[in-house]
């Protein structure tokens, strides 16, 4: 079996996400993609990002619709800053050595990835599958491919997929300014986020 892992903040969760999860499922032939919402980080931070059980039933809302498509609490159960490669541990407790899990990124998280919590031990446990984001070019990424290859022996896969330009904060940005985020969310999220009066500055 092979299972995709989309994990991030979600904050909040849009159609870059859930366009590039549906591309990578199609393209390399995933059974399933488990979205993967962070908790929330230690005290200090925790004005700046909303509150998990948020993000979390944005993402559910997000995703019902695809029979393809999982949405796990397994970051919400555990205390304090989570750390994937305790999660990717996690899953393979729980699922065994029948299944391989390619965890789905953009590009930021090919820059990423070195800074976080053993990185080479996160490689190991799973395939990197990433494509690239407006954000970042095209050049710089696939060096940056190259580089997670050489220095961690990584298992990459890249895809061609759409270019999105969407990303959390330019919805956040947009709601602060009073302006639509409509086909930026999926209809269940944007009603969930007005209904909410999330992401308002007080
Ligand atoms: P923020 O703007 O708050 O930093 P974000 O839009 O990057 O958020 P995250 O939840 O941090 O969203 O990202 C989770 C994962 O989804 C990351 O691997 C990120 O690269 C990927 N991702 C997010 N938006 C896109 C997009 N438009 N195209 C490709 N990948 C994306």
């Amino acid at each position: 079996m092979k299972i995709g892992i989309a994990g991030g903040t979600f904050n909040p969760i849009h159609l870059g996400h859930l366009i590039i999860a549906e591309y990578m499922k199609c393209k390399f032939f995933l059974d399933k993609v488990i979205f993967i919402p962070s908790n929330n980080p230690p005290h200090k931070d925790r004005n700046a990002i909303l509150d998990a059980t948020h993000r979390y039933e944005m993402v559910r809302l997000a995703t019902e619709s695809n029979p393809d498509f999982e949405v796990s609490d397994i970051e919400l159960q555990r205390e304090g800053v989570t750390y994937t490669v305790d999660t990717l541990e996690e899953l393979h407790s729980i699922y065994g050595n029948t299944v391989d899990f390619f965890f789905l990124s953009g590009a930021d998280v090919v820059f990423d990835i070195r800074n976080w919590r053993s990185p080479e031990k996160v490689l190991k446990l799973c395939t990197l599958i990433t494509t690239g984001r407006p954000t970042h070019n095209i050049a710089d990424f696939e060096s940056g491919v190259k580089e997670l290859v050489n220095k961690y022996n990584a298992r990459v896969l890249t895809a061609d997929s759409p270019l999105i330009d969407i990303s959390s904060t330019m919805i956040r940005d947009r709601i602060q300014k009073g302006l639509s985020i409509k086909y930026l969310v999926p209809e269940l999220v944007e009603q969930y986020i007005i209904n909410n009066k999330l992401y308002i500055r007080e």
